[in-house]
C-alpha cells in the first residue's frame, strides 16, 4: 500500500509584502532546505509568488497559490488563471477555503470547476471542506462534509483522485485558538477516506493526502500527525513565522 508523505503547507492568506515574503522564506529555506520524508509548502499572496519561486529554486519547499479561476483566459477582472500559476512555479493549489466559501460565495460547484482546471494544468490541488460550530452542535458534520467532498470532488479519474490532497478544518477552528482533538479529527479524516474510497476505490483512497486545518502550532502538531488518516497540515497563522512554520515541518 502506497505510503503518503506527509505534507505540511502554508496558507500566508493576506499578509507579508514582497520583501516580508522573501525574508520568510530565506529563513525557511535555510532550516528546511534538506528535508526528504516530508513535503514542506508555503502559499503566499499572488504578488509573493515569482519572487518566492525564485528563492525556492534548488529547495525542497514546493509553493502553491491560495486560489484561482477555473476558466483559462478572458475578461475576469481581478482573477487568476491557472496557466498563470503553473508559470510562475506552482506545483499545488488551494481550493474552496472556508474563507473563499464565506467571503467570496465559492460553492462546491466552482470548487469542483476549479479542481478539474488545476488538474488540466498540472496542478494539485488542495480541495478545503468542513463545518462550521452551529453545524457540529447539530450532529450534521459528517452529512456536511458527505455533501462538499460528493459535490466538490466528483467526476475526476482514478489517478486524479490518488494525487488530490483533501484539507478537514473545522470552520470553527480556523484563527480561534481551538482544535479540534485529534480524536475528532481522526473521526472525520476517516469517514472522508470511506467516501473517496466509495467513489473512487480503495487504492485512490489510500494514496490521496487529507490534511488537518484549524490552529495546527508547535505544541499540537505531533499529536495530530499521529493518527492513522491525518497525512499533515494547513496551517494560517503558525506558518507566518520561521521558527514556527520550521518547528511544524519537523514535528516527530
Ligand atoms: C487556515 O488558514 O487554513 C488555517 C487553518 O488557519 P489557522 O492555522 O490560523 O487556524
Amino acid at each position: 500500500m502506497a505510503k503518503r508523505k506527509p505534507l505540511i503547507a502554508g496558507n500566508w492568506k493576506m499578509y507579508k509584502t514582497v520583501a516580508e515574503a522573501s525574508d520568510l522564506v530565506k529563513g525557511l529555506k535555510k532550516n528546511l532546505g534538506g528535508i526528504s520524508d516530508r513535503e514542506a509548502l508555503v502559499c503566499p499572496p499572488f504578488t509573493s509568488l515569482a519572487a518566492v519561486a525564485q528563492l525556492l529554486k534548488d529547495s525542497n519547499i514546493s509553493l502553491g497559490a491560495q486560489n484561482m479561476h477555473w476558466e483559462e483566459k478572458g475578461a475576469f477582472t481581478g482573477e487568476i488563471a491557472p496557466a498563470m500559476l503553473a508559470d510562475a512555479g506552482c506545483k499545488y493549489v488551494i481550493i474552496g477555503h472556508s474563507e473563499r466559501r464565506q467571503y467570496f460565495g465559492e460553492t462546491d460547484e466552482t470548487v469542483n470547476k476549479k479542481t478539474k482546471a488545476a488538474f488540466a494544468h498540472s496542478l494539485t490541488p488542495i480541495v478545503c471542506v468542513g463545518e462550521t460550530l452551529a453545524e457540529r452542535e447539530k450532529n450534521i458534520t459528517l452529512e456536511i462534509i458527505g455533501r462538499q467532498i460528493k459535490n466538490g470532488l466528483a467526476g475526476l479519474t482514478d489517478k486524479q483522485a490518488a494525487e488530490l490532497v483533501i484539507a478537514y478544518e473545522p470552520v470553527w477552528a480556523i484563527g480561534t485558538g481551538k482544535t479540534a482533538s485529534p480524536a475528532q479529527a481522526q473521526e472525520v479524516h476517516a469517514a472522508i477516506r470511506n467516501l473517496f474510497a466509495s467513489m473512487y476505490g480503495n487504492e485512490a483512497a489510500q494514496a490521496a493526502r487529507i490534511l488537518y486545518g484549524g490552529s495546527v502550532k508547535p505544541d499540537n502538531v505531533s499529536e495530530l500527525m499521529r493518527q492513522p488518516d491525518i497525512d499533515g497540515g494547513l496551517v494560517g497563522g503558525a506558518s507566518l513565522d520561521v521558527d514556527s512554520f520550521t518547528k511544524l515541518v519537523q514535528f516527530s
